[in-house]
């Protein structure tokens, strides 16, 4: 049986006038690199590697680290495996740290690349296990919640050491996720480091709002279509421009048509979102005029609320366009 989901897209995606869209997969589960190919994107855009933890009583060995990325990126072939590394703290506590009484679960607290650089051997043991399988794939490390300049290089330092270490002789590609209020005010000096960067909308919106992100679920102000999002995505994407740096948004409401829309009218060329949401927005996206969608996005960023953006997207505004 197949549903409209399971159908395979093959080739680039392109709107209706042409523009080519990339559109690659989230993935939480080595598994879940089968439904990317299935589905035909252009590689994974995001794994959660802290997902493989979660449950764990032990902390991770570099070995088997390196082996699971090697059998992912050999299933991915040429495509790009961008791995981010562990997203840990906060609500994210696997048991090998809640047991650890340094470990705060506010989700103010240590956090993401925070994290990660206070307990910098389970990052090192990772970055090591990463550069061993670039050297011969096309795997990618991205950081997340980065807040500027200063920790992003304290990362890309860590990255270097380890190169060194191995004898490594290939850089793999370093991105940083834009998903704190800080690394908006810090664009420049991140871009300036970054071979590419990604929009977490999922905290962006969560941090831009002060509004917990499980709160999108039932409160229609708490989403990435609030003008306050969408005037941040741009100002990503101006700065990104300014630098040459590609960038791609990762959150899930990427996966929404109506959303996706007004990424790609604010210049968004990539995106990466569950694999489930793939033949849903191949085909909105071949439906989408890029000019259309550019007018449409500098007028949302003028709204006033979500709902007056839903209310611009409606088939009654298109039609006054
Ligand atoms: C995000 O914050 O939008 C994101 C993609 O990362 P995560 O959902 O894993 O925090
Ligand atoms: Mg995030």
């Amino acid at each position: 049986l197949s549903d409209a989901n399971d159908a395979k897209n093959t080739g680039p995606c392109h709107t209706l006038d042409g523009t080519e869209i990339t559109l690659y997969g989230n993935v939480g589960l080595s598994a879940d690199v089968d439904q990317v190919l299935r589905r035909g994107m252009a590689g994974v855009g995001l794994f959660r590697t802290e997902f493989l933890y979660l449950q764990s009583k032990q902390r991770p060995d570099t070995e088997t680290q390196r082996r699971l990325y090697a059998q992912m990126s050999k299933r991915l072939d040429d495509r790009p495996l961008v791995i981010r590394t562990f997203d840990l703290g906060g609500d994210k506590l696997p048991p090998f740290l809640s047991l650890d009484d340094n470990v705060d679960p506010s989700s103010l607290s240590l956090r993401g690349l925070r994290f990660s650089l206070a307990e910098k051997h389970l990052l090192r043991s990772q970055l090591n296990a990463i550069v061993q399988v670039a050297q011969e794939a096309d795997v990618r490390i991205m950081f997340p919640m980065v807040i500027g300049g200063h920790d992003f290089a304290q990362a890309i330092a860590m990255v270097e050491e380890v190169i060194e270490e191995l004898n490594a002789l290939k850089r793999p590609q370093i991105g940083a996720m834009i998903e704190t209020p800080a690394a908006l005010f810090c664009l420049d000096e991140i871009l300036e480091l970054a071979d590419f960067v990604a929009v977490g909308t999922n905290d962006l919106t969560q941090y831009l709002l002060a509004a917990d992100r499980e709160l999108s679920a039932e409160n229609e102000q708490v989403t990435a279509m609030h003008p306050a999002v969408l005037r941040a995505i741009h100002q990503v994407v101006i700065a990104a421009k300014r630098w040459d740096c590609p960038v791609c948004v990762c959150g899930e409401e990427a996966g929404d048509p109506e959303l996706a829309e007004l990424l790609i009218g604010l210049g968004i060329q990539e995106l990466s979102v569950s694999p489930s949401r793939a033949a849903v927005l191949w085909a909105a996206i071949g439906q989408i005029d890029v000019t259309t969608a550019s007018v449409l996005a500098q007028r949302a960023q003028m709204c006033r609320s979500p709902h007056e953006v839903c209310k611009l997207l409606s088939l009654e505004s298109r039609q006054e366009l």
